[in-house]
């Protein structure tokens, strides 16, 4: 199932529970080979990658880490050939048949015995798009009139950098932080009233910004706000 850049709201923030990073951020390694029957190795094109969830837990991850981590080899007695089998890293349930054999990634491995309507799928260019705040730029949702909601690739250089500094202070790097990020208009005046700020993506208290700092960055979720 495909994810189009209207949807993917729906994993903004959310991280792969196999690896830790996020699940709209993927690297080269994540990126889908299509079967060949010839022997050679070919990407899929469009560039995409997908994800699944665990039908027994739900964790979410990558394809790529249920590869690396979920394939399990598994022993056919004490002498006999070693098996593939699929399972959930997170509750240990058995997700699939055993196989004499994993496809490698490059040769299109797929999520054994289960059926794509299970996959998703996200295309590079659609992920790109969502980033770039084209969804929320234009939008520009605005919450209690303090709060615009904008992608973090629309933001300006120096913007980034206080993203980037507020990132550190609670551990975190900009990789970490989420795509969606809050602009908080406030007067020097409503800025000095302010008694208390909250995270605008799940609500925990957020450290009380100093008069001369720019941005806030969620210790819980990674979301930034910007000042
Ligand atoms: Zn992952
Ligand atoms: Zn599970
Ligand atoms: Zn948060």
């Amino acid at each position: 199932m495909r994810i189009t850049p209207d949807k993917m709201n729906k994993l903004d923030g959310r991280v792969c529970f196999i690896c830790g990073k996020y699940l709209l951020n993927y690297t080269e390694k994540d990126m889908a080979y299509l079967k060949v029957h010839s022997g050679s190795t070919m990407k899929a094109k469009p560039n995409m990658y997908h994800l699944f969830s665990c039908p027994s837990c739900t964790k979410m991850a990558h394809k790529r880490c249920w590869y690396d981590v979920g394939e399990k080899k598994v022993k056919k007695g004490w002498f006999g050939k070693s098996e593939y089998i699929l399972s959930c890293p997170s509750c240990g349930t058995d997700l699939s048949s055993k196989r004499e054999k994993r496809v490698d990634w490059n040769r299109g491995y797929e999520i054994p015995d289960h059926p794509e309507s299970e996959i998703l799928e996200l295309h590079v260019s659609d992920v790109v798009t969502w980033k770039a705040g084209s969804v929320f730029g234009k939008i520009g949702k605005a919450i209690d009139n303090f709060f615009q909601a904008v992608g973090l690739g629309s933001l300006t250089n120096p913007e980034r950098n206080a993203v980037a500094r507020a990132a550190s202070n609670v551990g975190k790097t900009i990789q970490d932080v989420a795509e969606r990020v809050f602009k908080i208009k406030l007067t020097p005046q409503q800025r000095a009233e302010l008694k208390e700020l909250r995270c605008q993506n799940c609500d925990a208290p957020l450290p009380m910004p100093g008069e001369f700092v720019d941005a806030v960055v969620c210790a819980h979720c990674g979301t930034a706000h910007l000042l």
